[in-house]
């Protein structure tokens, strides 16, 4: 999605996401997080690889980044696969070098959180559509990489924790729905059967499906240890935050970190990447 200077940001960015409320100090000045009781965590005993399935490039890297660099420093096997090339997403630079430019960055991205596999579909940014093309592609990708754990953006209408969020784009509601129907259709023979023919046999292996940035959450993962990683990782995106923001690229990334995981301001605090989980 489109990037303007100054204006609302995509996915969701700070000022978007703002009713979720970042670290705010209290009276003697100290940082506090967001007061937001804690969640059972999320099972990963049972999970050897992690599929991201997200949007854009630099989904991932709004909230999910600091799980995804707690569970690859885990020995998990975690990759991704974006439905665009994110060549919407700069205000000012055309499509046709954006898309290069992003997947790049997207690239530079991963290897900072530990991810070694990286695929860009072709779906156009800025008008996904929910429907059988999408959810084709995206059970493609669940049978290819037969992950135990599938990670996507929020679906629902509105940016969490609880009601009253910012509202979230067409592109996010479209894929994280499809996301949640790819799976159950990833794992049916008979459905998209094109996938059987061309050698993609059903997977059936996937235990749940997490959904972060939902107002619904139902699990976390403690990343208070992999807030600098998440910090690094969303920096990559150098040429897509500076258009952003007249902000600093690094103090955009600490915020967007910050209030992600309610850590505090200053990231000193503990952090917790929230999921709604399905399955
Ligand atoms: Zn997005």
């Amino acid at each position: 999605m489109l990037a303007r200077p100054g204006g609302p940001a995509d996915p969701p960015s700070v000022a978007r996401r703002g009713r979720a409320g970042p670290a705010r100090r209290d009276d003697d000045g100290g940082v506090t997080t967001p007061e937001q009781p804690d969640l059972p965590d999320l099972p990963t005993d049972d999970v050897e690889r992690v599929l991201v399935l997200a949007a854009h490039p630099d989904d991932p890297e709004y909230g999910v980044g600091a799980a995804v660099a707690r569970w690859t420093s885990e020995g998990r096997d975690v990759r991704y696969v974006l439905a665009t090339h994110g060549e919407a997403g700069i205000a000012g630079l055309d499509p046709a070098e954006s898309r290069e430019l992003r997947a790049r960055e997207q690239q530079a991205s991963c290897a900072v959180v530990g991810v070694t596999s990286l695929e860009l579909l072709d779906h156009p940014d800025g008008v996904l559509v929910e429907g059988p093309a999408l959810r084709r592609d995206l059970a493609a990708a669940v049978r290819r990489h037969r992950p135990h754990l599938v990670v996507t953006l929020n679906h629902r209408e509105t940016w969490g924790p609880g009601p009253g969020g910012a509202w979230n784009t067409a592109d996010h509601r479209a894929l994280g729905r499809c996301v949640l129907d790819a799976v159950a259709d990833a794992g049916n023979a008979w459905v998209h059967r094109d996938l059987l023919a061309a050698g993609l046999e059903p997977w059936q292996g996937v235990r749940r499906t997490a959904v972060a940035g939902s107002p619904a959450a139902t699990h976390q993962v403690d990343v208070t240890a992999h807030l600098g990683t998440a910090v690094a990782s969303l920096r990559e995106h150098r040429r897509y935050l500076e258009a952003l923001s007249d902000r600093p690229v690094e103090e955009q990334a600490r915020a967007v970190v910050a209030l992600t995981t309610g850590a505090g301001e200053d990231l000193s605090g503990r952090g917790a990447v929230r999921f709604e989980v399905f399955g």
